[in-house]
């Protein structure tokens, strides 16, 4: 069984279902409102926990209630929180996602403690971070943490799994050259690339474009359609599984987090990890939330 190690964020989500968007000084009623367990580093590590996989996160939440209801959400889901900070006089991240009929989310961040925790607090998890298979990181908290992980993570063998999410137009070199696979979604690729990916060509050629930044392995999701593979040795399309969407908060994630539980570190059954994450996501797009609607392993039915 793999074990996953993740940095990221921790945010409370607070949903909020409406017909249609707000236009700027619009005031519209919703039709549902609730609270979960966000954040794209909290969500990949509850979906690589609900597959299976022996789970640390590291992270930082503020010094209050907000804060304290995550960390007990998290060490619920039997995720190890030990390489979480409490930080002072600081707020928990938190998330305003507006979901509308036809499925589409807007969402709204304050960082908060994702933005305070730093190198040294990294610095403390050296021992997560060395008896993982995998790190995952995302763009949701401080770069520097990341980069000091990515590092720790290299110098012990370990493989490192980027997220661009949200994506910055320019990543630091030094992360790109620690990162054995990077899995943007589509939006996040012609970000990064300034490539539009609209058919196999395209695809091909932003694969390229990420190789010669120093990725070995791009994935990269295509929301309904699936997700595209593609290394030195290997590529293709991996369909996703034909459902009906009401709320695609956290499919990214759900397909992160639940990839890497089943991903040989040697990459071996790349395909077989990404139709697990395609499997894994297409059962989260069926109901509302982030973390409510990641399944766990036994809720999946497999063809
Ligand atoms: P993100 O959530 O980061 O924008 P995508 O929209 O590309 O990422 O979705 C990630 C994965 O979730 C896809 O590769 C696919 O497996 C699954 N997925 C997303 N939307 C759907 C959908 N409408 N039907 C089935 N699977 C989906």
């Amino acid at each position: 069984m793999n074990a996953v190690t993740v940095i990221g964020s921790i945010n409370m989500d607070t949903t909020l279902r409406l017909t249609k968007m707000p236009k700027p000084g619009e005031t519209l009623h919703t039709s549902d409102i609730f609270h979960s367990g966000g954040g794209k580093g909290a969500n990949q590590a509850v979906a690589a926990k609900r597959s299976g996989t022996n789970t640390a996160f590291i992270g930082a939440v503020g010094d209050d209630n907000e804060g304290a209801t995550l960390l007990d959400l998290l060490a619920k889901e039997q995720i190890d929180i030990s390489g979480i900070s409490t930080i002072a006089d600081t707020a928990t991240g938190q998330a305003m996602i507006m979901v509308d009929n036809a499925g589409e989310n807007s969402i709204l961040i304050h960082a908060g403690a994702n933005n305070a925790f730093h190198e040294a607090e990294v610095q403390q998890q050296k021992a997560l971070i060395e008896n993982s298979d995998f790190l995952i990181a995302q763009f949701e908290s401080s770069l520097d943490a990341t980069l000091a992980a990515f590092t720790l993570a290299k110098k012990a063998g370990k493989k490192t799994i980027l997220n661009p999410a949200p994506a910055l137009e320019t990543i630091p070199t030094e992360l790109l050259a620690q990162t054995d696979v990077i899995i943007p979604n589509g939006t996040e690729t012609e970000i990064i690339t300034g490539i539009e990916v609209t058919d196999e060509a395209s695809l091909f050629q932003a694969a390229t474009a990420l190789h010669q930044l120093g990725i070995e392995t791009v994935i990269i999701t295509l929301g309904s359609k699936g997700a595209f593979y593609h290394t030195a040795t290997q590529h293709g399309i991996v369909p996703a599984f034909k459902v009906k969407a009401v709320d695609t908060t956290a499919a990214g994630d759900t397909f992160i987090g639940a990839l890497s539980s089943q991903l040989n570190p040697d990459f071996s059954n790349l395909p077989e990890a990404i139709r697990y994450g395609n499997l894994a996501s297409s059962v989260a797009v069926q109901s509302y939330g982030a973390q409510p609607s990641i399944p766990h392993r036994t809720d999946l039915t497999f063809e």
